[in-house]
């Protein structure tokens, strides 16, 4: 499979994204890097917190491949495995 253009959900800029197990996407942003993120916490936008930027690159920045998730409680971002 070949990365399909699509625009950052966290920040809008021109990226490009995978489909990812189970379900979302992973994303390669010029600004944020790669993160996963799951269907539901896409179908969320625009309710991404403008935080989640900020999460992103410090997850990165310790190594994690960043997971935004939608929960119960709104968006999460964990680390996720690399
Ligand atoms: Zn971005």
């Amino acid at each position: 499979m070949s990365p399909e253009p699509a625009n950052c959900p966290i920040c809008g800029a021109a990226a490009e994204r995978l489909r990812a197990a189970p379900r979302g996407y992973r994303y390669t942003c010029p600004s944020c890097g790669s993160f996963h993120i799951s269907a539901r916490a896409l179908g969320c936008r625009p309710g991404i917190p403008a935080s989640a930027r900020e999460d992103i690159r410090r997850l990165r920045a310790y190594g994690h491949l960043p997971y935004v998730d939608l929960t119960r409680d709104g968006v999460s971002i964990s680390p996720g495995r690399n």
